[in-house]
C-alpha cells in the first residue's frame, strides 16, 4: 500500500507559514502585499475558484481585491482594467481569470500584464525565465506541485521523471522544474507509442491529461511517486483524478488523492507568488 500525500494538510500548513511571513514584512516595511483577481462574465467554475481565492489572500493578512466586469466587456476595456493595475504600487500580484469569454484575445490580455506582477507566471517573459533558469513566476499548480513531491522525503536528483501532458499550465513548467531539480525528464502526449513502457520507468509520474481514471498500475512503477493533477468526472459524475486512484494505490510508493492532492497548493502558491512579489518591490 502507498504512502497518500496529504496535499490538504501540506497547503494548510504552508498557509500559516505564509501568512506569519506577510506579518513580519508588513512589520518591517509598513506594506501590505496585495492581490487583484479580475473577474469576467458568469462562468460557474470561475466564481467558486476566485471567491476562494479572494478568501485565502484575506486570511493570509493580504489585500484582497476582485474586480467583476461584465461579460460584454470589450477588449480594450479589459486592457485598460490591466494597464491600470500595472500602474497601481499597491498591487503585487495581478491575475486574470481564465477562460475568458469568446470575443475577447486571452493572449493578448495574459501579455498586457506587467511581468513583475504575473503571479499566475503565463507571462511569455517568465515562461521565457523559468526555462533558461533565470529568476521567474512560476506557475501555480507545477510549483505546487514539486513542494509534493518533496514533501516525501525522497530526492529528485538522478530520477527518471515522466509527465504525461504538454500543456503549457501544467506539463511544461512540470518538466522545466523538474529538470531544474536534476531529475532526467520524459514528456509524453497523445502522439506517445506504448504509453505504459514509458511510464513505467518513471521514479516521479505526473500525470496531467483531463482523462478520468486513465492510468492503471499496469503503467506505474513499484514504488513510484505519482502526482494526480487531473480534476476530472467518474462515470457517477464524481470528482476524480486521471489516475485510477483504487487500482495504483497497490503499485505506487506515494500517491495524490483527487480531491485533497494538488489541487488545495495551487491557491497557495499563488499566495507565496503575492508575497516574493511584495518582497521584490520593497527591495
Ligand atoms: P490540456 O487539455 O491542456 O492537456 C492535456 C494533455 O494530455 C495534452 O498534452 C495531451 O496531448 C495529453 N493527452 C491527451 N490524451 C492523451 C493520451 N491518450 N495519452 C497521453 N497523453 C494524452 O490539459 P491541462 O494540462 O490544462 O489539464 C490537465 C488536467 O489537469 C485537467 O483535468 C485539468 O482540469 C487539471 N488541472 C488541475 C489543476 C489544479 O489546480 N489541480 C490546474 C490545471 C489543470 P497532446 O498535447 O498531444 O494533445
Amino acid at each position: 500500500m502507498s504512502h497518500i500525500i496529504n496535499g490538504k494538510q501540506i497547503a494548510a500548513e504552508t498557509q500559516v507559514s505564509i501568512t506569519k511571513r506577510v506579518a513580519e514584512f508588513k512589520e518591517k516595511t509598513g506594506i501590505t502585499p496585495g492581490l487583484t483577481v479580475v473577474l469576467v462574465g458568469e462562468d460557474q467554475a470561475s466564481q467558486v475558484y476566485v471567491r476562494n481565492k479572494e478568501k485565502r489572500t484575506a486570511d493570509a493578512g493580504m489585500n484582497s481585491e476582485v474586480i467583476r466586469l461584465d461579460a460584454t466587456v470589450t477588449q480594450a476595456d479589459l486592457l485598460a482594467v490591466v494597464e491600470k493595475l500595472n500602474q497601481d504600487e499597491t498591487v503585487h500580484g495581478i491575475l486574470v481569470q481564465l477562460p475568458l469569454p469568446t470575443g475577447i484575445d486571452s493572449d493578448l490580455v495574459l501579455d498586457a500584464i506587467d511581468p513583475t506582477k504575473d503571479v499566475d507566471g503565463f507571462h511569455p517573459i517568465n515562461v521565457g525565465n523559468l526555462s533558461i533558469g533565470k529568476e521567474a513566476f512560476v506557475p501555480c499548480t507545477p510549483a505546487g506541485i514539486i513542494r509534493l513531491i518533496k514533501s516525501t522525503g525522497e530526492s529528485i536528483e538522478g530520477k527518471e521523471a515522466v509527465i504525461v501532458g504538454r500543456s503549457n499550465i501544467v506539463g511544461k513548467p512540470v518538466a522545466q522544474l523538474l529538470l531544474q531539480e536534476n531529475a532526467t525528464v520524459t514528456i509524453a502526449h497523445s502522439r506517445t507509442k506504448d504509453l505504459p513502457s514509458v511510464t513505467k520507468r518513471a521514479d516521479i509520474l505526473v500525470v496531467a491529461t483531463g482523462l478520468a481514471k486513465f492510468i492503471k498500475k499496469e503503467h506505474i512503477k513499484q514504488g513510484a511517486i505519482v502526482i494526480d493533477v487531473g480534476m476530472d468526472r467518474d462515470e457517477n459524475n464524481k470528482l476524480c483524478g486521471d489516475v485510477d486512484f483504487d487500482d495504483c494505490q497497490e503499485v505506487a510508493g506515494f500517491i495524490t488523492p483527487v480531491p485533497g492532492g494538488v489541487g488545495p497548493m495551487t491557491i497557495t502558491m499563488l499566495l507565496e507568488n503575492t508575497l516574493i512579489s511584495a518582497e521584490r518591490s520593497a527591495q
